[in-house]
C-alpha cells in the first residue's frame, strides 16, 4: 500500500521530489532540537495542482500528513512523530510572489514564500508588509498564518490573522478552494479563511495568500530604555502611546538575564545601557520624517527620565544603529538556546495584570526550583511575554527540563489562568502544548473545535496529535 502511494507520488512529482533517504534532519527535526521525527517519505511540490495530488493519493491510501513551511515552528507542530508512517510535506517550492497590487494595497503569495522575500518585494514597490519576527529569514507566510504569528509588530499592525485577506487551501480531500480576490468587504457567510488561520495545518493546506499592504512610514527611530520594574515600563508605554498614538509601532522588553546571555554568546550585540532590571525597546514610525520622528521620541524619553519612569535611554542614530539594537532583541532565543534547551511559555495576560503576573510567578518559581534562571522578555505592548526558565548556572539542562517541566508548568500555567491570560499567545500549540490546551481549554470551545476538525478532515489524516 505505501508502495503505491510512494511510486505514485514520485511518478506525480518527480523522483527527486519524494524522498526517502539521505540526510532528512532539515525536514525531520525541529528548530529547538526538542523533537526527532521520521517520515514515509519527505515530499516537495512544486504548486497547488501538486499539493492537491498529494493530497489526494494520501487521502485514499489513508496516509497521515504534516504541512511544513520554514521549519523554525516553536511548538513541535511542523515536524512528523517518530512513527515513520507519515508524509512531511514541504511547501518550500512553493514561493513566487504572485502579484503587488499597489492600488489595493494587497499581495498575492505562495505559501512557502519566505516572509523575508514578501516583506522584499513589497519594499520594492515602496510598500509595507508589516509582518515582522526574528525568524523572518526562513519562515513562510503559509507558516505564518497556520500558526498566526504576532512579533514584533503587533501592537500597530495587528498579527498575520489581521494581516490577510484571502487564502488558496487545499483540502484533506484534495479540493482546491481559492479565495485570493482581496475584499475588504465580503459578508457572504462563514469566514472559512479564519478557520484555517492557526489551525496549525489540521484542517488542510494553506498555498497561497493575499496580504494586507501598507504605505512605507517616512521614517522610523528606535530607542532602549531601562527601567526598575515592569510597572515603570508599562508607564513609558502609557506615555509613548499619549504622545505617538498609531505612530507607536513597537515596545519590546527584555529583562537583565535576557540581555546578559546575548552578551555572552554575540559580544558585538552587548546592550548599550549598563544593567538594569528591564530594557525597554521602543520603535516609532512615522509618516512626516526623521525629525519629526526624533522630536516626539526625545520628548517621551525627557519626561520618563524627568518623572523617574525611566532610568537611562538611548536614541539610535542611525539605520545601522537602530539594526543593532533590534539585531540584540531577536538574538536572545538563539542566545538562549546556546545555553541549552529551556522550558518556553509563550503566554498572554491583559496588558494591567502583567506586573503582578511577573512578581508573583517569578517568587514561585523561585522557591519551587531554586536557581533557576527565568530569560523574560516579548512583546509588551501585546500583553505577550516569553516567560521562559532556563537551568540554573552549571546544571545540565536537558536533566533540568526532565526534572522541573511539570513543576514549571503547573505554576506558570496556574498563573497565568489566575491573570485571565492564554497558554500560547503567537506560537500555537503543536504537540508541546496539547495535552494542556486539553486540560485548560473551556470544555464548549473544545468540543466546537473537534465538532470542526471531524468535520473538515473526517479522517483525520492532518496533522494528526497535533492541537487537538
Ligand atoms: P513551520 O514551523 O514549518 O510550521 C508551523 C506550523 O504550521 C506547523 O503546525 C505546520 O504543520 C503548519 N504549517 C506550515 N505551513 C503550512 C501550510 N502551508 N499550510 C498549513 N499548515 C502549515 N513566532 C511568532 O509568532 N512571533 C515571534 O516573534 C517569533 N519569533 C521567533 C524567533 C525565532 C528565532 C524562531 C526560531 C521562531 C520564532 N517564532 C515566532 C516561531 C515561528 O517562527 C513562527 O511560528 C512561524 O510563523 C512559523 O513559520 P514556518 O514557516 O517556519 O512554519
Ligand atoms: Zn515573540
Amino acid at each position: 500500500m505505501t508502495d503505491a502511494l510512494l511510486a505514485s507520488l514520485r511518478s506525480g512529482l518527480g523522483p527527486d521530489h519524494v524522498l526517502t533517504d539521505g540526510d532528512l534532519g532539515a525536514y525531520l527535526n525541529d528548530w529547538r532540537g526538542r523533537w526527532k521525527g521520521r517520515a514515509l517519505a519527505v515530499v516537495r511540490p512544486a504548486n497547488t495542482q501538486q499539493v492537491a495530488e498529494v493530497l489526494r493519493a494520501c487521502h485514499e491510501a489513508g496516509v497521515p500528513v504534516v504541512p511544513q513551511g520554514g521549519n523554525t515552528g516553536l511548538v513541535g507542530g511542523g515536524v512528523p512523530d517518530d512513527s515513520g508512517r507519515q508524509i512531511l510535506l514541504s511547501l518550500q517550492r512553493l514561493r513566487q510572489v504572485r502579484s503587488v497590487d499597489p492600488d489595493n494595497l494587497t499581495m498575492t503569495v505562495d505559501a512557502g514564500c519566505v516572509l523575508s522575500q514578501a516583506q522584499q518585494a513589497a519594499a520594492d514597490q515602496g510598500l509595507l508588509l508589516p509582518l515582522s519576527l526574528a525568524a523572518e529569514g526562513s519562515c513562510t507566510i503559509g507558516g505564518n498564518l497556520a500558526t498566526n504569528a504576532g512579533g514584533t509588530q503587533v501592537l500597530r499592525y495587528g498579527n498575520a490573522r489581521e494581516l490577510c485577506l484571502g487564502l488558496e487551501v487545499v483540502t484533506p480531500d484534495g479540493r482546491i478552494w481559492t479565495d485570493l480576490a482581496g475584499l475588504r468587504k465580503d459578508n457572504t457567510g462563514y469566514c472559512l479563511r479564519h478557520l484555517y488561520i492557526g489551525s496549525e495545518g489540521t484542517l488542510g493546506v494553506i498555498t497561497a495568500a493575499t496580504l494586507r499592504l501598507y504605505p512605507q512610514p517616512a521614517a522610523r527611530v528606535t530607542a532602549l530604555a531601562s527601567c526598575d520594574t515592569l510597572t515603570q515600563a508599562l508607564t513609558l508605554l502609557n506615555l509613548a502611546r499619549a504622545h505617538a498614538h498609531d505612530a507607536l509601532t513597537a515596545f519590546e522588553v527584555m529583562n537583565t538575564l535576557s540581555l546578559k546571555l546575548v552578551a555572552r554568546h554575540f559580544p558585538a550585540l552587548a546592550s548599550p545601557l549598563p544593567d538594569s532590571p528591564w530594557t525597554v525597546l521602543l520603535e516609532l514610525s512615522d509618516g512626516e520624517g526623521s525629525a519629526h520622528a526624533a522630536f516626539t521620541l526625545e520628548r517621551i524619553l525627557e519626561q520618563a527620565l524627568e518623572k523617574g519612569t525611566a532610568t537611562d535611554a538611548v536614541v539610535a542614530q542611525s539605520l545601522t544603529q537602530s539594526r543593532v539594537l533590534w539585531h540584540m532583541r531577536e538574538s536572545i532565543s538563539l542566545a538562549q538556546s546556546q545555553e541549552g534547551l529551556n522550558l518556553k511559555h509563550d503566554i498572554s495576560v491583559p496588558i494591567s495584570a502583567m506586573a503582578s503576573f511577573v512578581e508573583r510567578t517569578d517568587a514561585e518559581l523561585a522557591a519551587a526550583l531554586p536557581g533557576a534562571r527565568m530569560v523574560t522578555f516579548g512583546h509588551l505592548g501585546d500583553g505577550n511575554l516569553h516567560y521562559n526558565v532556563q537551568a540554573p548556572e552549571g546544571i545540565d539542562a536537558s536533566r533540568f527540563l526532565i526534572d522541573a517541566e511539570d513543576t514549571a508548568n503547573r505554576i506558570v500555567y496556574d498563573a497565568v489562568a489566575r491573570h485571565g491570560g492564554s497558554i500560547s499567545a503567537e506560537h500555537g500549540i503543536g504537540q508541546l502544548k496539547r495535552e494542556e490546551l486539553a486540560l485548560r481549554k473551556a470544555p464548549v470551545a473544545l468540543d466546537l473545535m473537534r465538532t470542526l476538525k471531524s468535520a473538515l478532515d473526517p479522517k483525520g489524516l492532518m496533522n494528526p496529535g497535533r492541537l487537538l
